[in-house]
């Protein structure tokens, strides 16, 4: 849905994409990864249909590693 821009339950493409955010006090959309720091969740959402899917940017993806397996 993110690399295709078509929505993979009803073939539409018609996709926006929503971006995460973060906010203060757990507000917003993302994950937390320690005390200070969270990293954002972007949704697709099918407009035809409203099938959603979660995607986190990459470079995201290495301080939720981080922080979800403090031994490395
Ligand atoms: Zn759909």
């Amino acid at each position: 849905m993110k690399n295709t821009n078509c929505c993979p339950k009803c073939n539409s493409n018609d996709i926006i994409r929503v971006n995460g955010s973060n906010r203060a006090y757990g507000g917003g959309n993302n994950i937390i990864t320690g005390a200070f720091s969270s990293v954002k969740v972007n949704r697709y959402i099918c407009c035809n249909c409203g099938f959603t899917e979660e995607w986190i940017d990459k470079e995201d993806i290495e301080k939720i590693r981080r922080s979800s397996n403090p031994k490395g």
